[in-house]
């Protein structure tokens, strides 16, 4: 071990599990790369302003949980916290929206960092595959997203999460319950903080976890009450494609979530095995993000899935994902000649799109062949100087224990015949 340690509320991704991260993130990305979502890169860190205009001055994540730092030039910057509003950002700035091709559909896959107070299933540096289709008011596209999602969790081999779904008006029927939802509110029994949250963004406190502010939430006006006639078709007809598409959610009104900028269609999976952490992902409708940003009005829709929580999710559900060897052929020379001939094997090997490695160091044929085990190899290509001089190696079926001579310039063909 050396003088450091990977710093409080992050982890390092190590072999072999790191596997199962790489194997989730590609599982996430894959429905969205076959259903027209582009990808993009953004940086790791942006303005400040961009996240305390983008995701909301009254936020946990702008008030709390933002790294921020000043450059040696004086720029306010943070370490991104989440994706959208940089997506968004490099979406105008590209240009995209006016290459007349609306929505954009986007995808991205990356790190994000926020300073919380780390337990299981909450880290200050995490991992997310998120997407955004920007420019389009069509419920289908809302169903689109959801039933991605959906796809890509169930592809994994998860079964026990659920999909909260909730409607959260538009700039019509929105401020109208707001005020209903502050006169409520302004009656209760509540601390500083949650007061000043009552005129910042009251929706935030029905998120409330504490069970002395939820026993004082019952009654409380509900936003389905007053949701407009668009805002209700427009809900009404997202459950539709949902139902039609057989996937299965639950209504739930209390469903807020924590960015200031959803509109309309929000929702959330959840977890059952995850305990207190049991968001694995969600997402929602933010027709306003755009403007509040300084571009054009752009009615999009998108959702994060957290990397980290769904492998704690797998882990939950003793799913075990299936893997395949990193290496399918393992080289083991025996001397110094044999070193070379069969290094330049491996390199034909690789080149010819086999996996191989290669017993490096000059290791003694017992140390050599315990590595090729490791390694989870199909095969091990033995060469000493009496096969050489044959114009032969050894190829050994590691898994029946077969071995059998193979002239050399037949052996890439050969073996990947057997590989298939
Ligand atoms: P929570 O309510 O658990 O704090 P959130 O609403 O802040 O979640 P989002 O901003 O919606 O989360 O991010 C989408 C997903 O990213 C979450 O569902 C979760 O899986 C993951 N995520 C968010 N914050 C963290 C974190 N600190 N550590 C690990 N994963 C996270
Ligand atoms: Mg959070």
């Amino acid at each position: 071990m050396s003088t450091f340690k990977a710093p409080k509320g992050t982890f390092d991704l190590l072999p072999p599990s790191s596997a199962t991260y790489l194997a989730v993130r590609e599982a996430i990305a894959a429905p969205l790369q076959t259903s027209g979502y582009g990808y993009i890169e953004t940086p790791g860190f942006e303005d400040v302003s961009l996240f305390s205009r983008g995701v909301g001055e009254s936020t946990d994540i702008v008030t709390k949980e933002m790294y921020t730092l000043t450059t040696k030039g004086g720029t306010e910057l943070a370490l991104r916290p989440e994706g959208t509003a940089s997506v968004l950002r490099a979406a105008l700035e590209g240009n995209l929206h006016k290459a007349g091709n609306l929505p954009v559909k986007l995808w991205y896959s990356g790190s994000y960092y926020r300073y919380e107070r780390p337990q299981k299933g909450r880290y200050r540096h995490f991992s997310q595959v998120g997407a955004e289709a920007i420019g389009a008011e069509d419920p289908a596209l809302d169903a689109e997203l959801i039933i991605l999602a959906d796809q890509a969790y169930r592809s994994l081999g998860l079964r026990n999460f659920r999909i909260l779904l909730n409607s959260l008006g538009d700039k019509e029927c929105r401020p109208v319950y707001r005020e209903a939802l502050q006169t409520f509110l302004r009656d209760l029994d509540l601390d500083e903080d949650t007061r000043r949250r009552i005129e910042i963004n009251p929706l935030r406190v029905l998120d409330d976890k504490r069970d002395a502010v939820q026993k004082q939430l019952v009654g409380a006006p509900m936003l389905r009450d007053y949701l407009c006639d668009a805002c209700k078709a427009y809900h009404e007809e997202v459950r539709a494609l949902l139902q039609a598409a057989g996937v299965s959610f639950q209504d739930d009104e209390k469903l807020v979530r924590g960015l200031d900028y959803y509109t309309r269609t929000t929702f959330e999976f959840v977890h059952d095995g995850l305990g207190s952490q049991s968001a694995v992902g969600g997402g929602g409708r933010y027709d306003g993000l755009s403007e509040m940003i300084g571009g054009p009005s752009l009615p999009s829709v998108g959702w994060a899935l957290g990397v980290d929580r769904t492998v704690l999710a797998l882990e939950a559900e003793g799913v075990e994902l299936e893997i395949p060897a990193a290496t399918s052929v393992y080289a083991v020379p025996l001397g110094e000649e044999a070193r070379r001939v069969l290094f330049g094997v491996v390199t034909e090997l690789r080149k010819a799109g086999v996996a191989a490695d290669f017993s490096y160091g000059g290791r003694g044929l017992k140390s050599a062949m315990k590595n090729a085990n490791r390694s989870g190899a199909r095969y091990a290509i033995i060469g000493g100087e009496r096969d050489l001089a044959e114009g032969v190696v050894q190829l050994k079926d590691m898994e029946s224990g077969e071995q059998e001579p193979v002239a050399l310039a037949d052996l890439v063909a050969e073996v990947r015949a057997r590989l298939g």
